[in-house]
């Protein structure tokens, strides 16, 4: 490694984030003065600006590294694709959109230094909208409680691994891989802190409820069989109430005599029965489409082209 190999790797997934992407590589470069650094902004398919103003960043500043994805991959293998480029001994991850202020990573590699391998954070005062508050506390209290990693903000991105979780970390890649859960999954030595968090000023949340509820799906069923378990489970229960109903009804045959009402009832049940049969099929559905995207083996991202000007050996 040569004596210009930067210790600390910025990490910046970037999807449509012209406007805040000037603002971000002057704070990272502020709150990082005098150390041995590169920021690495990925390029997830953007169709804004973002793009041109990447490749200026990085021709105008020598610890800028600007990855072009060939398309949109989505948050997480973005921050994948930057683990693959990042040379520092520790990486921290941010997003583009300045939620997290980036005056706190030198508190994250303060952690880092102390010897975790793994720092998570938690947003204490978080500012989104509420629905997007509540579908997200939802995801982690379900998380945590099916995947046993203990977690307190799935979704916070502000966070920092060792070189060596990340590259065990991009070895696993999985198609869908939750970078924080993997990595909390593969730490040593985790570690939580507290961090600011402040409202989106520029653009908007790339995250609709019914993406972040996929994320979340994504993330239960890509750590856990529990679900399947549960669909199991709920049949078994199922499978008793019925026979339990038939012993009824027969009884009732001999007693009272063959009911003709009731019929209605009977449909009411069925239909529900065929509304859990459903949801099976399709937790079913969603584990065999996991392993399908799995054996495919596309990659999960492609790197076009780096635009490093300042690094000394872009190969490293
Ligand atoms: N992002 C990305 N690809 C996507 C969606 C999002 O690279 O397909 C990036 C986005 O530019 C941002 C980060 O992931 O830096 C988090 O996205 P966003 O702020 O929209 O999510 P939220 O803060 O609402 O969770
Ligand atoms: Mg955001």
């Amino acid at each position: 490694m040569s004596a210009g190999a930067p210790e600390i790797s910025v990490v910046v997934p970037v999807f449509n984030e012209e406007a805040s992407l000037g603002e971000l590589h002057e704070r990272v470069s502020k709150a990082l003065e005098g150390e041995r650094w590169e920021l690495v902004l990925v390029n997830d398919g953007s169709a804004d600006r973002s793009e041109e103003i990447l490749r200026q960043l990085a021709e105008a500043h020598p610890e800028v590294v600007a990855v072009e994805l060939s398309r949109n991959f989505g948050q997480h293998p973005a921050v994948l694709a930057g683990f693959s480029v990042a040379r520092g001994d520790y990486v921290v991850t941010l997003d583009a959109d300045l939620q997290n202020p980036p005056e706190e990573i030198p508190r994250i590699v303060a952690e880092l230094r102390d010897g975790h391998d793994a720092v998570g954070s938690v947003r204490s005062r978080r500012q989104d909208p509420w629905l997007r508050k509540q579908v997200s506390g939802l995801v982690n209290r379900v998380t945590t409680a099916s995947l046993g990693i203990g977690m307190t903000d799935y979704g916070c991105m502000l966070r920092g691994y060792s070189r060596e979780l990340t590259h065990e970390i991009v070895e696993l890649a999985e198609r869908s891989a939750f970078i924080p859960a993997l990595a909390t999954m593969l730490a040593r030595n985790a570690v939580e802190i507290d961090v600011e968090h402040v409202e989106r000023e520029e653009g908007s949340s790339k995250y609709s409820p019914l993406r972040l509820m996929r994320l979340g799906f994504d993330l239960i069923t890509g750590f856990s069989l529990l679900p399947i378990q549960m669909v199991s489970l709920t049949g078994v229960a199922i499978a008793i109430l019925g026979v339990g109903f038939a012993a009824f009804l027969m009884l009732r045959r001999i007693i009272v005599g063959p009911e003709v009402e009731g019929v209605f009832t009977l449909f009411a049940i069925l239909f529900a029965f065929i509304g859990v049969l459903m949801l099976a099929v399709g937790i079913v559905g969603e584990y065999v489409g996991r392993i399908y995207a799995e054996v495919r083996r596309r990659p999960v991202y492609r790197i076009r082209e780096v635009v490093a000007p300042g690094r000394d050996d872009p190969d490293a």
